[in-house]
């Protein structure tokens, strides 16, 4: 049968899910010897049988309740409303995963008017008592019966302006006395019935109200935020009481055995003389360092920090610890692990670890691998982010903080940087067309697309803020403005963007600057000797390729070539090839673009030396590469040396109803194979000359995209394949190259055992394989996924978060079939998803070898790496 509560001699730390983290740790410090004032908790299990039995507190539960109450009578040595020697509790919340603040709490519980007697005489201060009883009945009208605040103060100031007093202080026993009885006059107007008299009837009251607080609004949004699951429950902890407002002797404090915002290893807290636990919070008084507590309280002190000593070293984390001094006896209210910024947190696991506290393996499990890219990226400064105005909220999709002028296109974003201005481009959507405007911007905000819109994936790729999705905005590009409610903002508006948030704001909010500190280093090093996963990037410039090095990337996952052929240098012959009319005049054009495409490789293939790099070919669909714009379609014409029309024509005739299931990928390739081969020569020129010429061990993989039928990748592979093999033969080199496949279409994952036939390695595109598994397009589903997590059809965006049960299912048959014909198949992922910790430890589970993300990321990726590993040992 179930045992509802447990004194705190009965608990332990280990019994955090029945207790509650509250109830654990006190039992903890009771069992340790340290001084907790005595008392008792009533298990999670009791307050999911409360919900099950529709808010009922049952028997039994009540027995429990009751006996444990005289036995905490007995050793205090005081009773529940005694008019003597009264017992006060406190009724507090305590769920097993920490929620601040957010569930509610009862104090000085036990008063009436007989036991308010009986305080004041056993203190000798009468004032204390009364304080104490009006105290009580505004909480527990509150907290219990649920009468607003407001009337409570409002009694209590009508008092202290009638008697001309500033101060709660003032306050005589008489003037107490007479906002007492108010009060209760109050709770008779507003619930119809007397204030409970009776302390049990109010202990069994408060218990039930904390037990409700459990599915408060804010309890309810602090879960979704922080991913608590509602069904856990909380503990309620009941205490006997002390004071810390028993006159200057007394005091009550908060400590941190390290600093949490730095992580330094030393005391951080502060204390308030004769004051209660809730005076420190709310502000009223401003409270003082902790080591002033040395020279008023000598004593307490050193006890004090014997015992934050003793604490963490129990723990071995660092604590947050609450205190109360009651007449100069020293109690402990509180222990729980200390929340820290990522900063802190690196320093306190590298530091312990150092320390001989705790090993390698749990300094890694400890950093949270998503708080790391606050570390990678600027952020606003708290304070000016707190002043500023919010005007709305997109997706965000590229972390970082950024402040700017606005510009509407990617030309005016170049001429407003070319004068040392900081820009932030503002676009519908983006497309390739945009990417020297991305790259000059300091961010980027658009009206549509999803965390794997271009904008999104490209900015990740530069570690630039982007905000994505942004549905409120109504942008009218040409006229250069755009509307969010009824506020109108034009070019060269100042507006910031927060990526971490999706949060836009007006004005200008200034930013802090990266800080990649010394231990973050040790950190990454121990992840690496721990990680079996590897850690690729996805990167298609020099540039990206080298903070991707920096960041520890042992390779290029992918390279979306498509990048490289908007360059202003070569964008006129991707033009003429796409609208050639015959072979020969494609292949003219082609010819132009072969010597910048091995110019492009073989810079990758020098910054990656003999790291792989994975080539992808061409995959968007031909008219990206077109201008849309009359004048730009003019100038087009004009460069070409055709007719207008005749290139309009052109134009309309590459459009395509849906483009992204249409003539792009593999297809491409299917139907004019020029573009491959000059691709593949490219690669295989590039990897010649930085082989011969260097002496690097080069090592291409060639990467094909969206394939979907086992011929498709035959015919490729072979094309492949002849032009390597041609072009190696005439320079009389070999080189170890490999061909590939991504796997994208959920027909290649369903067929893999055929396709492996012709693939030396699998790349899961994640992101085109959850677009066609769920049917969504990856450029619209911003519009709904909002919705679909509102009413919770999904926790998370499947674009961000890998969907395990459907696209995973899909790769878990991709793998199985594809090793099952060819044994040594390498398995990657380079989807969006090979940067979410989540998915990469489900990458681990089902045995790829790496992932591959933004360079950004690859940090974060080598520690949840490394955390996968360590879970499953
Ligand atoms: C993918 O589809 O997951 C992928 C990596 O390719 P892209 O995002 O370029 O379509
Ligand atoms: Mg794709």
């Amino acid at each position: 049968m179930n045992k509802y509560v447990y004194s705190f001699d009965e608990g332990n730390k280990e019994m955090k899910n029945l207790l509650g983290g509250k109830g654990a740790n006190l039992s903890e410090m009771n069992k340790i010897g340290l001084p907790v004032p005595a008392g008792f908790t009533i298990t999670t299990e009791a307050c999911s049988k409360y919900y099950e039995d529709n808010k009922i507190i049952n028997e039994k539960m009540r027995e429990e309740i009751l006996k444990n109450l005289e036995l905490l009578e007995e050793k205090t040595n005081k009773r529940l409303g005694d008019k003597n020697n009264p017992l006060l509790v406190s009724v507090r919340s305590g769920a097993v995963i920490s929620m601040p603040g957010m569930m509610d709490t009862v104090l000085n519980l036990g008063l009436n008017e007989e036991s308010v007697k009986g305080l004041a005489n056993k203190t000798n201060n009468p004032r204390f008592a009364y304080d104490s009883y009006r105290r009580f009945i505004q909480m527990f009208g509150d907290v219990v019966l649920q009468i607003p605040k407001f009337k409570f103060d409002s009694i209590l100031d009508k008092e202290k302006e009638k008697n001309k007093l500033d101060n709660d202080t003032d306050l005589t026993v008489d003037h107490l006395k007479t906002i007492i009885k108010g009060y209760k006059e109050l709770v008779i107007k507003e619930t119809g019935t007397d204030f409970p008299d009776n302390p049990v009837k109010q202990l069994l009251m408060a218990v039930n109200a904390v037990f409700d607080s459990w599915n408060n609004s804010r309890a309810i949004i602090y879960r979704k935020l922080n991913d608590i699951p509602n069904g856990l429950g909380t503990a309620v902890n009941i205490q006997s009481m002390v004071f810390g407002n028993m006159g200057n002797s007394s005091g009550t404090g908060v400590a941190f055995t390290r600093n949490p915002s730095t992580g330094e290893n030393k005391i951080f807290g502060e204390f308030l003389i004769n004051a209660q636990g809730e005076d420190v919070v709310a502000g009223i008084r401003t409270p003082r360092e902790i080591k002033e507590l040395e020279v008023i309280m000598p004593k307490v002190y050193s006890q004090f920090i014997a015992i934050t000593e003793k604490l963490e070293k129990h723990y071995k984390d660092m604590q947050d610890i609450e205190f109360t001094i009651e007449e100069g006896k020293l109690y402990l209210l509180q222990t729980r692990t200390g929340k820290r910024t990522a900063k802190a947190a690196i320093n306190i696991a590298v530091d312990m670890a150092n320390e001989g506290l705790i090993d390698k393996e749990t300094a890694i499990m400890r950093i949270n691998p998503n708080e790391i890219n606050k570390l990678l990226h600027p952020t606003f400064n708290t304070d000016k982010l707190n002043k500023a105005i919010k005007v709305t909220k997109g997706l965000p999709a590229s972390p970082g903080a950024a402040s700017g002028k606005i510009c509407f296109s990617s030309e005016d974003v170049v001429k407003l940087t070319k004068n040392k201005e900081k820009a932030i481009l503002v676009r519908l959507e983006t497309s390739p067309e945009d990417i020297e405007g991305m790259s000059l911007a300091e961010g980027i905000l658009t009206c549509r697309g999803g965390m794997t819109s271009h904008a999104a994936v490209v900015a990740r790729g530069m570690g630039k803020c982007c905000i994505a999705g942004c549905g409120e905005l109504r942008i009218k590009e040409e006229s250069k403005f755009f509307e969010i409610g009824d506020k109108i903002f034009k070019e060269g508006d100042h507006i910031s963007l927060d990526g971490n948030t999706g949060n836009v704001y007006e004005g200008i909010i200034g930013t802090e600057e990266v800080e990649l500190i010394g231990k973050f280093g040790t950190l990454m090093e121990w992840a690496d000797t721990l990680r079996t996963l590897e850690v690729r990037t996805n990167a298609d410039t020099l540039n990206d390729a080298d903070t991707a090095v920096k960041f520890g990337a042992e390779g290029i996952g992918l390279c979306r070539t498509e990048h490289m052929f908007f360059a202003d240098d070569r964008i006129l012959a991707v033009r003429q090839m796409i609208i050639s009319k015959t072979k020969e005049e494609r292949q003219e054009a082609i010819d132009k673009l072969l010597p910048y495409q091995k110019e492009d490789f073989i810079g990758l293939f020098k910054v990656m030396e003999s790291r792989p790099v994975t080539i992808r070919l061409l995959d968007p669909p031909l008219h990206e590469f077109l201008p849309h714009k009359k004048e730009d379609i003019e100038k087009l014409a004009e460069d070409l040396n055709i007719e207008y029309s005749i290139l309009k024509k052109d134009i309309e005739d590459l459009k395509e109803f849906n483009p992204m299931l249409g003539h792009r990928g593999c297809r491409l390739a299917i139907t004019y194979p020029e573009i491959y081969q000059m691709q593949v020569k490219a690669i295989i020129l590039a990897a010649i000359n930085v082989k011969v010429e260097k002496g690097l061990d080069v090592k291409p993989e060639i990467m094909v995209p969206l394939v979907g039928i086992d011929k498709e990748l035959e015919i490729l592979k072979k094309l492949v394949d002849q032009i390597a093999e041609d072009v190696l033969r005439k320079h009389n080199v070999e080189l170890d190259y490999k061909v590939g496949t991504m796997i994208e279409v959920p027909r290649a994952a369903l067929t893999a055992d055929t396709i492996a036939k012709h693939a030396q390695f699998f790349s899961f595109g994640t992101n085109d394989l959850t677009q066609m598994t769920f049917g969504f397009s990856r450029d619209d589903s911003g519009k709904f996924i909002g919705e679909y997590r509102n009413k919770e059809i999904f926790d998370k965006d499947p674009f961000e978060r890998l969907d395990q049960n459907g696209v995973g299912k899909l790769m878990e048959i991709g793998i199985e079939l594809g090793t099952s014909e060819r044994k040594d198949i390498k398995l990657g992922i380079c989807g969006e998803h090979g940067g979410d910790p989540h998915t990469i430890s489900y990458c681990h589970n089902i045995g790829l070898h790496y992932v591959s993300c933004s360079p950004f990321r690859v940090p974060i990726a080598r520690l949840a790496a490394a955390q996968a590993a360590i879970k499953n040992k």
